[in-house]
């Protein structure tokens, strides 16, 4: 007879820390067409540094990348809003472009 594994308690270990953990929200770049949010893999990726808000949240970088919609084959630019630290910025070697 095999023997059986130690039962285990549910719910959080004895000594664990307690983490205060915040629900955060990401979308997926959405194709317009069909709505799926499969694509390939992104292509010819760029990075602007260029800071700013959009939709009350301030970034300081964009990724500008190229896929295809993985469904319908729509062919997409994406833009990702990026926050970086200002510390992360002391190695910037460029100005952005104005
Ligand atoms: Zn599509």
């Amino acid at each position: 007879m095999a023997k059986k594994a130690p039962r285990r308690r549910p719910g959080r270990p004895e000594n664990a820390t307690q983490v205060d953990r915040v629900h955060v929200h990401e979308l997926r770049a959405q194709c317009p067409r069909c709505h799926s949010t499969k694509r390939t893999p992104y292509r010819h990726v760029t990075t602007i540094h260029h800071g700013g808000t959009i939709d009350d949240r301030p970034y300081t970088h964009v990724e500008k990348k190229r896929a295809q919609c993985a469904d319908c084959g729509q062919h997409l630019m994406v833009s990702v809003y990026l926050f970086e630290p200002a510390e992360d910025q002391l190695g910037l070697d460029e100005e952005p472009a104005n």
